[in-house]
């Protein structure tokens, strides 16, 4: 049976497991067609209660369990060898799985031509809405380069904490995490503090599981009644270029990698972490979804030493989703505009795309505040680059939905490759069946 037949079967597996959220996406997608946003408004912000809810519940969670998943994650590698070695592996791993993508991007965008002709496409309306919103981000990107980097420091951590500022809070935790396993054992206490803190919060989560079909539900919902269908005839050459690329990313590139680097069977992978996948489409948040990344990957047996140093950085570092949509946009928008597209213009463009997706948080919408960066890069006039912005913004949520699939994917799988050359991957576990609540 080929390898993406066996990638389907095993999603359909973990998502009859689950069958309740997938039920919920599938009536979201439904209720969505049929009560669009601007004919029931009264059923719209119904539904968007529910969704913002959701969304609200799981955030909750998110700072206690990064800061907490990171600080045991560093105190149980404990050695700063051992942590070196895991770190260049991470970053490895993370590295090639963005390359590949930013490559596999540029030859489909190349390949399919998505923006020629696009500019009879340019609606007025949407201009005149984005525009402001657009140049200010187009403006702040290009005067604040330098403040971009420098903001990933945690200046006062507190401060980037009461504002979930995920990059610099990260920053924070994994300086601190390395100096309380120097520390040695007078910090055991505090270690003990967050192991504890850690518990509650997985425990919490799985509390939140019950509210995930609904939650899923409504927001599905209110991601197809705001779009609508039509948008998608207008773009559609946009749209398949990058249907295509995250798709070869996720059935071809990922069980590629696993197979190459690890013996972890991609299908059962797919079916422990079906729940996250769902929730990642429902929430478009990387960040919101770590909750649930990590509550699958380690029931289904990667180890909690794994889990918890790589998934939370994975999910504000690994971001090749959004990379792929970074390089697909840009390309569009150069093609749509007749810019020659030399290879080292191309290569930049991929480069760049690397670097902003990385430095996006986990958050709905965050890829495209970061393409700015991208798109400086191609000599638009800033009238072109907000009529651009427009016609991104008609299916950006759709797209930011299928990305973060992508995001968090390569999150698991990652911490599965690098479980498995660690020894630290149960293989009774994943390959087992359902494994059920601790509860
Ligand atoms: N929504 C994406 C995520 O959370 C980030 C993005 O906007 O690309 O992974």
């Amino acid at each position: 049976m080929g390898l993406h037949m066996q990638v389907i079967i095993a999603l359909l597996l973990g998502i009859k497991r689950n069958g309740h959220i997938f039920i919920g996406l599938l009536l979201g997608i439904l209720v969505g067609f049929l009560f669009p946003q601007e004919s029931y408004p009264r059923v719209y912000g119904i539904l968007n209660f529910i969704a913002t809810g959701f969304i609200y519940v799981i955030q909750m969670v998110v700072l206690p369990l990064v800061i907490s998943a990171i600080i045991i994650g560093i105190s149980n590698i404990g050695d700063s060898k051992q942590l070196a070695k895991l770190g260049t592996k991470m970053l490895l791993y993370y590295g090639i799985i963005t390359v590949v993508a930013v490559c596999i991007a540029s030859f489909i965008a190349l390949a399919l031509h998505p923006g020629l002709n696009a500019q009879s496409l340019i609606n007025p309306d949407v201009i005149q809405n984005i525009q402001g919103s657009v140049a200010e981000a187009i403006q702040y990107q290009k005067e604040n380069l330098v403040q971009i980097f420098l903001d990933l420091i945690p200046k006062n951590p507190f401060e980037a904490l009461s504002n979930g500022k995920m990059i610099p809070i990260i920053v924070f935790v994994t300086i601190f995490s390395i100096a309380l396993t120097r520390a040695g054992e007078i910090s055991r206490p505090l270690v003990a503090l967050f192991e504890s803190v850690f518990a509650a919060t997985m425990k919490v989560t799985d509390w939140i599981m019950y509210l995930a079909a609904p939650g899923i539900f409504a927001l599905t919902a209110t991601s197809v009644a705001s779009f609508g269908v039509s948008v998608f005839n207008d773009i559609s050459k946009y749209a398949i270029a990058i249907v295509l690329a995250l798709g070869i990313q996720f059935f071809i590139v990922y069980p590629l990698m696993l197979k190459v680097f690890s013996k972890v069977p991609v299908g059962k992978l797919y079916a422990a972490i079906s729940e996250a996948i769902m929730v990642a489409f429902g929430t478009a948040s990387s960040s919101a979804t770590l909750p649930l990344t990590i509550t699958c990957c380690e029931k289904r047996g990667i180890s909690n030493r794994v889990c918890s140093f790589v998934l939370p950085l994975g999910a504000t570092l690994n971001m090749d989703g959004t990379a792929i949509v970074q390089t697909i946009a840009v390309i569009f928008l150069a093609q749509m505009y007749g810019i020659d597209l030399s290879p080292l213009l191309v290569f930049e463009i991929a480069f760049l795309a690397i670097i902003a997706s990385s430095t996006s948080a986990g958050i709905p919408g965050a890829g495209l505040i970061t393409i700015a960066l991208v798109l400086n890069g191609i000599g638009l006039t800033p009238q072109q680059l907000v009529v651009g912005f427009s016609l991104l913004f008609t299916i950006e949520r759709f797209v930011d939905m299928l990305r973060t699939i992508c995001n968090v994917t390569s999150d698991a799988v990652v911490a599965a490759i690098i479980a498995d050359n660690e020894n630290e991957l149960n293989y009774e576990l994943l390959c087992g069946q359902t494994v059920e609540n601790k509860a």
